[in-house]
């Protein structure tokens, strides 16, 4: 995974909204690290300035492993992406779901099904390739969200309150899947969420983001257990 530099980086939408304050950032190659706060404390725009779905005001700099990115469009950053609501197209099989980025980056079909199969199985739902997404549940949909934005080996993957949506026993099923996903494969990722035990059980390092700003970064332990 690569490493993330974030310099400054404000955003404010042009209906005059001032969502961030400036702010810096590193996030260390191969960590997970967890925004953390309340609803409408900027989190989602610090995520998506980081993905290239918005520009950071004037003055602001992102840069992976040293390249500044910060005109780059998401689809030239090698991220992957997870939201809350799944965004899958609800007509189409999981494995086209899953194929979809490798098809837009020009893979061939046989390897574009190999590399979706293998993710699928890498997340255990192999036996629903060939199901619609509106035939899934919940948890399946989430499952297929992860391994359509693992199908295409990004630098980094960013979640968006993947398991907000999920009830409460499998929101902490998928939650350790996850972990133990992002720890093997070493990759970079950054996970927003307003729920304490998810940050607590899932971050290297935890962002506690408060009014549009960073109030503090640390270990779950620093941020967790002060004297
Ligand atoms: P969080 O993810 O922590 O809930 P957001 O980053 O979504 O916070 O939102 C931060 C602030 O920016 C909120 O006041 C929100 O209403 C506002 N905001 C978010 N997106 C937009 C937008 N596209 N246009 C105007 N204001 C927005
Ligand atoms: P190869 O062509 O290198 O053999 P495969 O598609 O067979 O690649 O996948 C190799 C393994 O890597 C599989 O277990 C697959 O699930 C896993 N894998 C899938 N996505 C990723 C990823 N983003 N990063 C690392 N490993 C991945």
């Amino acid at each position: 995974g690569a490493a993330i530099t974030v310099s400054a980086c404000g955003k404010t939408y042009a209906d005059g909204t001032r969502a961030l304050h400036p702010v810096d950032l590193q996030v260390k190659a191969g960590e997970t690290l967890v925004l953390l706060g309340p609803s409408g404390c900027g989190k989602t725009t610090l995520l998506r300035l980081i993905a290239g779905l918005e520009t950071p005001d004037a003055g602001g700099r992102i840069l992976f492993d040293g390249a500044e990115v910060t005109a780059l469009p998401i689809e030239k950053r090698n991220v992957g992406m997870v939201f809350q609501s799944y965004a899958l197209f609800p007509n189409m099989s999981v494995i086209d779901n899953v194929a979809y980025g490798l098809r837009v980056r020009g893979a061939a079909k046989a390897e574009r099904r190999a590399r979706a199969g293998a993710v699928l199985e890498m997340m255990r739902i192999g036996q629903l390739a060939e199901r619609r997404i509106d035939q899934l549940s919940g948890g399946q949909r989430q499952r297929v969200a992860l391994a359509r934005a693992l199908a295409v080996r990004p630098r980094v993957i960013l979640l968006d309150e993947p398991l907000t949506a999920l009830d409460a026993a499998l929101r902490e099923h998928l939650r350790s899947e996850i972990d133990a996903l992002l720890k093997r494969l070493a990759i970079t990722a950054i996970y927003v969420t307003h729920d304490q035990a998810e940050a607590l059980a899932l971050g290297d390092r935890i962002v506690v983001m408060k009014n549009g700003g960073i109030a503090q970064v640390g270990t779950p332990r620093e941020v967790y257990f002060q004297p």
